[in-house]
């Protein structure tokens, strides 16, 4: 250091790349450099012994003055940024920007300067041009603020996609409900050899479109976040062997055997949402059905070493799938191959819904195939058992034995539905049985003919104008209070509706509904049904 002269280090300081201000005790400027004075657009003669507040009169009451009195006052170091500090140094980048009054965005510096043995101390001010940084971080804020307004309007687009899918899919299945009861009735009719089998592709069909719709429904509503996964207590055996039963015709007829086990270590009543796991074991039935040929296919459930994770595995003899395929096949709108469409048919949604519906379910599901020889698809839950209780067996009313219509109890019914074709439907379903039944067009009809008649079950439509199911079962239930009814001997009410949301049937029970039946309604199921609570 020792060879910098007083004139190299003035040159040093002059040339600095920052801008430079020294002033003494006095707030005289005693120092500046080139920046300064090139940014300022002031000479040398302009500003050098010149008091601050003289050559910048503007700075007078501001925080940068304020703090150059701190500096030299009490010797405190401070630093000014660009958003602390809104009365900046007037300084330009350019001859126009100083007409408009653009000035540089400035970082400061303000630092006490004592000199070793002299009484003499000083403020150095230090000034950055942040500038660049400003404008980036200005246009970085506004990108942000432009992503947040298409994050915003995506989430509106989804939402309105969801909405329409779902209302799209409401309105898709009320007419398809009325094509697959009337197909269900008219077999009940005699026909020639040829008309059944017309009915049996017009079947198909009619319930294969109705899975579509379902899988497109249960997607959006995965993808918006609106499904909940539910946490009640269930039998897996029985769960197993009812989801055995819907395939155990269509394997007969394909000459392949179908069977389960469940490993005796688990419980007979277990926690989970036993509605999604049928929904999955469906699936992936469905799917072994499809791809097998001859052979077997077999349902195993067991338990994890640490007997935390309940396994299912559904194992088959069909078709197989190529390793490369394997990953991609639980993506949607997948398939091992398109001619697989046209030979098989499906959608490809089958295995995203399983997939998203297990991630819900906090489990893992995986495939290993061998082609031609068949695939095993393996599924793992969080397994609770809980302690098995005698006393939660019921007899489950689908069990019933319907007796012929001749040895059926005779009764009233009233059936609250807007839509004709349904009451058509309903009313095809139980010509055969001795029940006087009586249509209600919608909520207020229904109200009012409850009041005036007795009946010894009410079949409630949910979605009917003027006033909806929900109403008119409140109002029902209301008027029974009023009329002193028993809680025990009211009347039944059965609701049918096609929102199968779990909000929409808990809101049902909570209007004080009796008992729900989905759409599209099955003949069996609804007169099983009403036997169940005449018979009760
Ligand atoms: P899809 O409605 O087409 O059956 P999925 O998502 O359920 O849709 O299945 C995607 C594809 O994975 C199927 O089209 C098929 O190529 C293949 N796949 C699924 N399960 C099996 C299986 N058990 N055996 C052979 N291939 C299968």
């Amino acid at each position: 250091m020792s060879f910098l002269s007083e004139k190299h280090l003035l040159t040093i300081v002059k040339k600095s790349g920052i801008g430079i201000l020294v002033l003494d005790k006095n707030f005289s400027i005693v120092l500046t450099n080139q920046w300064f004075l090139k940014s300022s657009y002031l000479s040398n003669i302009e500003i050098e012994n010149k008091l601050i507040f003289d050559v910048f009169p503007e700075l007078i009451g501001t925080r940068t003055l304020k703090s150059i009195e701190q500096c030299l006052e009490f010797s405190q170091y401070s630093i000014l940024t660009h958003t602390l500090n809104p009365f900046p140094f007037p300084l330009f980048e350019n001859e126009q920007k100083k007409e408009k009054n653009e000035r540089i965005f400035q970082y400061l510096h303000i630092i006490p300067i004592s000199i070793e043995e002299e009484e003499n101390s000083f403020c150095m001010i230090q000034i950055s041009d942040v500038s660049q940084q400003v404008t980036r971080e200005k246009l970085l804020r506004e990108q942000m603020v432009v992503a947040k307004e298409r994050e915003k309007e995506a989430k509106k687009a989804s939402q309105a996609k969801t909405d329409f899918l779902a209302s799209m899919s409401h309105e898709i299945r009320t007419p398809l409900n009325a094509i697959l009861g009337m197909a269900d009735t008219l077999t009940e009719t005699n026909l020639s050899e040829e008309q059944i089998e017309y009915l049996t592709v017009l079947r198909n069909s009619g319930k294969a479109l109705y899975n579509i719709i379902n899988d497109i429904l249960d997607l959006s509503r995965i993808e918006s976040g609106k499904l909940e996964i539910e946490h009640i207590e269930f039998s897996i055996r029985d769960l197993l062997k009812e989801t055995i039963s819907l395939f155990l015709m269509k394997a007969n007829a394909k000459g392949i055997r179908i069977s389960y086990s469940v490993t005796e270590s688990i419980s007979e009543t277990i926690k989970g949402d036993s509605t999604r796991i049928q929904q999955i074991l469906i699936n992936l039935l469905g799917n072994a059905m499809k791809f097998t040929e001859s052979g077997q296919i077999t349902v195993n459930a067991s338990l994890s070493d640490n007997q935390k994770s309940l396994i299912l595995q559904v194992e088959d003899t069909g078709i197989g799938i190529p390793k490369e395929k394997l990953n991609s096949i639980f993506e949607s709108f997948t398939q091992v191959d398109s001619s697989t469409t046209r030979k098989y048919g499906g959608t490809g949604l089958g295995l995203t819904i399983t997939k998203k519906l297990i991630l819900m379910m906090n489990g893992e599901v995986s495939v290993q195939s061998e082609l031609g020889k068949g695939s095993t698809f393996t599924i793992q839950i969080p397994y609770e058992g809980l302690i098995s209780r005698e006393s939660t067996i019921h007899q489950h009313w689908l069990d019933l034995e319907l007796p012929d219509p001749e040895n059926f109890p005779k009764c009233k019914i009233l059936l609250a539905e807007d839509s004709e074709e349904n009451v058509f439907i309903i009313k095809t379903f139980l010509r055969k049985y001795p029940i006087d039944l009586v249509i209600a067009k919608n909520g207020k009809d229904a109200l009012q003919k409850f009041k005036s008649e007795k009946f010894d079950i009410v079949l409630m439509d949910m979605q009917m104008p003027e006033m909806d199911g929900l109403e008119a079962t409140k109002e029902i239930r209301l008027y029974e209070q009023i009329q002193k009814v028993d809680p025990l001997f009211v009347i039944p009410i059965i609701a049918i509706s096609a929102n199968v949301q779990k909000e929409d049937i808990s809101n049902s029970f909570l209007a004080g509904i009796t008992s729900y039946l989905s759409k599209p309604v099955r003949k069996i199921e609804i007169l099983k049904l009403i036997y169940f609570y005449l018979a009760l």
